[in-house]
């Protein structure tokens, strides 16, 4: 367990990020990636073989997902730009065809970081609305404390959708389905139909505790909402990948939603019995999740479910 919340904390150096600096937030897993670069013998980036052509690519940052075939490459997110190459070298590996589509699940930058080289292979970005807006916008993350600034244009994806969007890509059906103020407001799960795969972005931290952008839109049942959106399409043997973490399925995606629903419930009844956040907080009602802390502490997760449920900071 210690072994995967290390890795996780890696990952999730990131996710807040919500940009350049992983920074103060995470500064021993931020000298961890320096000091994996320093070590070009060891890969930052594997693949694992899910069968029929899709891998998953782990690494720092978000996991990707690829699927390979005829019509060429379809990956979802990209992690950070300065993986963008060693990336572009591991697909190749895995297929000749170029990379012809990357969606990005949301617009933190350890799911799109490296846009630009994907777009400099040829690769056309797509993502929903909001990716695009949110990526134009600088805000304050209350959050973190600190100021977000807008990103640069090149980044952002050339073709968005509202709701859904499907594409008939490699014998596959692969739907890219909104799903409103969970991880962020401008999520997508992919839904790859005939593979029986299904990315869910953020909107899954596997076996660590959510990661809930209020700043960005996000709400804990917006979260919970896209979850079983997911749980839904899936079945018994439909490999669930997601945002962080191994490779999941639906008995622990299952486990996940009543966990979520959970801290909803926990934060809400004490909430709406007139207590503070500082008192909830300090009463532990997620005292039986300490292990599943990673870059997201108890306490962060309480206040992310309370400023959900409209409480003020
Ligand atoms: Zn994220």
């Amino acid at each position: 367990m210690k072994h995967i919340l290390l890795a996780s904390t890696l990952l999730l150096a990131a996710c807040s990020q919500t940009e350049t600096s992983a920074d103060a937030t995470e500064p021993a897993a931020q000298t961890t990636a320096q000091a994996s670069l320093e070590k070009p013998s060891e890969p930052n980036i594997t693949s694992q073989d899910l069968g029929g052509g899709f891998y998953m690519l782990l690494g720092p940052g978000g996991n990707i997902g690829v699927s390979t075939g005829d019509d060429g490459v379809y990956m979802i997110d990209d992690k950070f730009a300065r993986f963008g190459q060693e990336i572009i070298d591991v697909v190749a590996t895995l297929s000749d065809k170029p990379i012809t589509y990357v969606l990005n699940t949301h617009h933190h930058g350890d799911h799109s970081g490296a846009n630009v080289e994907m777009k400099a292979v040829g690769a056309t970005v797509v993502a929903h609305d909001n990716v695009r807006t949110r990526m134009g916008l600088s805000y304050m993350n209350e959050a973190f404390g600190r100021q977000q600034d807008a990103r640069a244009e090149a980044l952002w994806p050339t073709l968005t959708f509202s709701q859904e969007l499907t594409l008939w890509f490699n014998g596959d059906e692969v739907r890219a389905i909104h799903t409103p103020a969970g991880h962020t407001d401008g999520d997508t799960i992919v839904h790859f139909v005939g593979a029986n795969i299904v990315h869910l972005g953020d909107n899954f931290f596997h076996n660590m505790l959510p990661f809930i952008d209020v700043d960005s839109g996000g709400t804990i049942q917006g979260m919970i909402n896209a979850q079983q959106i997911a749980y839904d399409l899936s079945n018994d043997t439909t490999k669930v990948i997601p945002g962080h973490g191994p490779l999941s399925n639906k008995v622990e995606l299952g486990a996940s939603i009543k966990r979520l629903q959970a801290i909803h419930d926990r934060v809400k009844v004490r909430k709406d019995a007139g207590e503070s956040l500082e008192a909830i907080v300090a009463a532990d009602p997620l005292a039986d999740m300490t292990e599943l802390e990673g870059f997201m502490k108890k306490p962060d997760v309480i206040k992310a479910t309370w400023r959900s449920l409209g409480g003020a900071i």
